[in-house]
Order: C-alpha cells, then structure tokens, then sequence
C-alpha cells in the first residue's frame, strides 16, 4: 500500500484543481511545487494593500458555465471587465479592435466605412496571398493582414508581436492572433466570453479554496528526489515541464518568459486603467500593469494614496527562469509530438496543464481540463 493515491507536482490551477476534485472523491493526495508558495503563475502578493499579479495580468473569462459555476462556489468573481488601450507612439487606441479604434485610426463614424477602410486593406493581403500561390494564411503577419488590414497590423500589432515572442511576425503561427476579436460596435470588451471577473479578494482565496484540506509541501522540487517521491503514490499527475520530466531527451522545448519591473507611485490612480499596451518596437517593454484597477471600480481608486504598476519586458528563456509562453511554432511543435507520444503510452502517470501539455492554455480551459481528466479517473 502506497501512501498517496496521488503525488501531483505542481500547485498551480491545474494541479490544485486535480487535488480538489479527487480529494472531494476521497482520494489521498500530496501535492508538491519547488516554487515557494501554491498558485502557480495566479499567484499574487499583497503590497500596499492592492494584490499584485506577480507573474503577468490575469483576467478570468469563459463561456462554460460549468467552469463558471465551479469557480464561483469557491469564490465570488468581481465585475472586472477588461478594456485595455495600446499605446503607439504617445497616441491612445482602444483594444480589442472596434469601431473605437477606427475613429481612432482612420477618423471613421459607421460600420460601413470602418468595413470598407478594412475590406481594401484585406483585399491587399489577398491579392498579395494569391500571387503568393497560397490560399491559406501561412503565418501570423498574413493572418494579421487578412484580419484587420496593414494600418493596424503596422500600428498595434506588428512591434508588440514581435517583441512579445522574440521572433518575426512571419515566422510565427496564425492562431496566436486569431484570438484578437474585430468587431464593428463601439465596444471596449477585451473579451467576447459571455463571464468574466477577478476573485474578490483576489486569486489566492481561490487557490486556498481549491487547496483547503490538501496537504501541500512548497518549496520542493519533483526532479530532487523523483524515485522517493514516485514510490509515494500510485499515481502521479504531473503539471512541470514535459521535456524536463523526460530528461530532455529529444531536445528543450523553447518558452517565452516576462520580467516585472514592480514600481510603487505616491498617486491614487496612475494610468487609469489596468492595462497599457505599448505597441512600438522602439519602447523596450509590452506593457504596463496598474494593478488596483483589477478589484477598484469608480472612485474606489481613490481610497489608496499609493498605486502600484509592473512594466513587463518578454525575453527568451533559460534554465532558472520561469517558462511562461510555450512557442508553438513548427519545430517545438513536432518536439512536443515525440514527448507526447512517449506520455501517451504511460500508466500511472497524468500529465495536464499548460507545462505538461506544451499548450497557450487560459485559466478556465486548464479548469476544464482538469475536471474533464478527474473524471475520467476511475
Ligand atoms: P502553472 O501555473 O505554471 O503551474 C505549474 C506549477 O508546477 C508551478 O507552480 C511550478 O512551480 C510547478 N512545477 C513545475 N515543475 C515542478 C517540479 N519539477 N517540481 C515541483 N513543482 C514544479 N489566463 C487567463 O485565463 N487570463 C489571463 O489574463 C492570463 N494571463 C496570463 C498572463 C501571463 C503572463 C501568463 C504567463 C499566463 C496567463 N494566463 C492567463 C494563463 C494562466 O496563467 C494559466 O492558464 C494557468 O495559470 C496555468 O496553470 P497550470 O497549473 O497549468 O500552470
Ligand atoms: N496582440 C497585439 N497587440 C496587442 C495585443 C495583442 O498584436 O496590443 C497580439 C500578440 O500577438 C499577442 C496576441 O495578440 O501574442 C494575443 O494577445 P493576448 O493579449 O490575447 O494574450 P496574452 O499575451 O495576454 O496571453
């Protein structure tokens, strides 16, 4: 008899939410993170009273119900709704792409002349496409181009793309911008998702939800001692790096990671707003985060004296930093194929979030994964 019915590696939202579910089923669980605290990259730190999303900005949203619900048992979501604006050498635009950003842009009023600045644009990319021989967008810059037209493309898209991934918009995949919405009514809604919101309180309660009751050791790392940690339990449900957990065998899969530069200002309301987008290759960072804005609405902004901001700068990564952004292009995506296939034929081990699976996963996705792989455990 093993001690554990299940060691899972990693307390991050997926691991955490594994540990919840089988631990409501009567299942004995150890779950283990080398970071020094649960949550993963939810994980947020109380400065100044205003909790800071120490690893990036993190918005929930979701057109699942199910996820919804789940979450909001645990606890209450706000009514945080992001609009976040891009920044293009000094002038405002809004995001995502809608008629705001085209009177913006080109000074246009109705849908049809917004459609027809654009339809022109797009006619360019195809005909450009069609030379090309090609009838498909090939990468992200023909995606972009074929979406919004080369005015956006130029202005909003290109610089931070690149500076984002490190890599050229054509040497890129096209789902990356696909997600971007383009709509033709004055709305600021990042999100088309029918839920969004922050946890009241912030993510950690949701994790101490997630958490309550599971014996949880921080500070550990799976790779110290696997043999001793393995022989623990019957199975393991890993959420680390794929490539790590198989020793690296076929090659690194490469990552994008971000660098905060936390600063605390001696003002209420700095860039009002909780996201900045600054869009141009020549400002070296992304964006810049104001993080009271996530859970103070109105004038609530101005009970704090103080604010605090995150400028974030993405770089490559290296051993020792922390792997945010799997870069799906095609090389890691056939490296992930040979790691999968390998994790495909194991038996007593699960491997599920965005780490294991190599996969640009949101929150509630990775929810939904793990409820859907709790399940199908017997
Ligand atoms: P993680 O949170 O990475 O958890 C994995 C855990 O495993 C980590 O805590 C790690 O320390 C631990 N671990 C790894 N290896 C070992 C080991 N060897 N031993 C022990 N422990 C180990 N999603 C949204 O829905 N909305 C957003 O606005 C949003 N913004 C984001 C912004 C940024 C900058 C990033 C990077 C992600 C964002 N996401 C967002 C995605 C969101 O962070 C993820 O979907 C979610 O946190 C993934 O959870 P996870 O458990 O798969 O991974
Ligand atoms: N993007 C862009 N300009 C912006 C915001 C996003 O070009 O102002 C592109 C960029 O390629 C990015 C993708 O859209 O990688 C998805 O952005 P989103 O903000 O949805 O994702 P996140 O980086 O927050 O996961």
């Amino acid at each position: 008899m093993k001690k554990y019915d299940y060691l899972i590696v990693g307390a991050g939202l997926f691991g955490a939410t594994f540990a919840h579910l089988m631990q409501s089923r009567g299942r004995s669980c150890l779950v283990i993170d080398k970071r020094p605290h649960r949550g993963g990259n939810i994980y947020c730190e109380n400065v100044e009273g205003i909790n800071v999303h120490k690893y990036g900005a993190h918005i929930f949203h979701t057109s699942d119900r199910e996820v919804w619900d789940f979450v909001n048992r645990l606890v209450p979501f706000n009514r945080y709704t992001n609009s976040p604006l891009a920044n293009y050498e000094g002038r405002l635009y809004n995001l995502p792409f809608n008629m705001n950003t085209f009177y913006q842009m080109w000074g246009v009023r109705t849908p049809a002349e917004a459609q027809a600045r654009i339809e022109s644009q797009r006619q360019e990319a195809l005909d450009a496409m069609r030379r090309a021989g090609v009838d498909e967008p090939r990468n992200l810059e023909e995606q972009a181009l074929l979406l919004i037209g080369r005015d956006i493309y130029e202005r909003l898209i290109k610089g931070y793309t690149e500076k984002q991934w490190g890599r050229p918009c054509t040497e890129l995949p096209a789902f990356i911008i696909k997600r971007l919405p383009v709509r033709f009514v004055y709305d600021n809604n990042y999100f088309n998702d029918d839920f969004q919101g922050i946890p009241i309180g912030g993510y950690n309660l949701l994790t101490d939800a997630l958490l309550d009751g599971v014996e949880v050791r921080c500070n550990t790392d799976f790779f110290a001692d696997r043999a001793a940690f393995e022989a623990q339990a019957d199975r393991v449900v890993f959420t680390g790096k794929i490539d790590e957990y198989y020793g690296y065998r076929f090659g690194q899969l490469e990552y994008r990671t971000v660098r905060f530069e936390e600063e605390v200002l001696p003002v209420s309301n700095w860039q009002g707003c909780a996201v900045v987008n600054y869009t141009e290759r020549a400002v070296p960072f992304t964006r810049i985060i104001e993080h009271k804005h996530f859970e103070r609405f109105g004038s609530a902004v101005d009970d704090q004296p103080v604010t605090v901001i995150s400028r974030e700068y993405s770089t490559e990564w290296q051993a020792g930093l922390e792997p945010y952004y799997p870069v799906n292009d095609a090389r890691n995506t056939a490296l992930y194929q040979q790691y999968r296939a390998l994790a495909e034929a194991e038996t007593n081990v699960v491997f599920g979030g965005r780490l294991a699976e190599y996969k640009y996963y949101d929150m509630a996705p990775v929810i939904r994964r793990a409820l859907d792989m709790a399940a199908a455990e017997k």
